[in-house]
């Protein structure tokens, strides 16, 4: 899986010059040991990856492999973070953003603080909708013109949808970003800090939303540690 060896600072300056420079679609991927795991029995989010202009580690799991490896990754470059300061950009450079999915209360609210911010959303649309083909989602998208799309459909839902859409959808940068708008709005509290910087934000998540434990995502970490512990000890025998 490739992973761009980037700060959260670097990630949000690329991310702000391709939509400074309004080109062609680019898209940025989160990835988290879940997601990785994802990827070795789902071919859509390889393509995803293929795809991705920018990969950062979303996940501890992914910077801990990196390190345990021998090829460090700078840092956790958390998707609500990235999301956080493209949205502060977008106020100070007259950006305009779209927000696609969440729940419609959710939306609202996270709009009405982005308003008051200053910033001048391009539009927004939940993530619930039933009666609307996506074709005609991503047409009324697009007749909004914005400069950067935010999409929180859950993985993998959002990378499919970007993977299918993302040309179509005449946006100069396009990302994932999960629970990112709950977060944002209020409506979910993050880890605090202390599980932040120990590295145990999923551990915290787990805690508050134990349904995810009856999920097969649920597996995907220890997994995920088994398997790079082997690499680990393969790369010492071979070597
Ligand atoms: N969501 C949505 N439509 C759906 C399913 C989910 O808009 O059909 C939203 C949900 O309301 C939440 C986000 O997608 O805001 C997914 O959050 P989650 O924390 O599950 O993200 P993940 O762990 O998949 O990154």
């Amino acid at each position: 899986m490739p992973v761009d060896r980037v700060t959260l600072a670097e990630a949000t300056e690329t991310a702000s010059q391709w939509i400074t420079d309004g080109g062609s679609p680019r898209l940025g991927l989160a990835v988290n040991a879940g997601k990785a795991e994802s990827m070795r029995r789902d071919a859509t989010l390889r393509a995803v990856a293929a795809r991705a202009d920018l990969v950062f580690a979303d996940g501890v799991g992914v910077v801990w492999a990196s390190r345990i490896l021998g090829d460090p990754l700078p840092e956790r470059v958390p998707g609500v973070e990235l999301c956080g300061a493209l949205l502060e950009r977008a106020s100070e450079r007259g950006w305009r953003p779209y927000l696609l999915g969440a729940h419609q209360v959710v939306l609202q609210q996270l709009a009405s603080q982005l308003t008051e911010r200053g910033i001048d959303l391009a539009g927004m649309h939940d993530g619930y909708w039933s009666t609307l083909s996506e074709q005609d989602l991503v047409a009324e998208i697009s007749s909004t013109r914005p400069d950067v799309l935010f999409v929180a459909l859950g993985s993998p839902r959002q990378e499919a949808f970007l993977l299918r859409w993302l040309d179509a959808l005449d946006v100069p940068f396009a990302m994932g970003v999960g629970g990112s708008f709950d977060v944002l709005s209020g409506q979910k509290q993050r880890a605090p800090k202390l599980f932040r910087s120990s590295g145990l934000e999923w551990a915290w998540r787990l805690g508050r939303e134990p349904r995810r434990l009856a999920t097969r995502r649920a597996l995907d970490l220890p997994l995920w540690a088994g398997r790079v512990t082997l690499e680990k000890i393969s790369l010492y025998t071979y070597f």
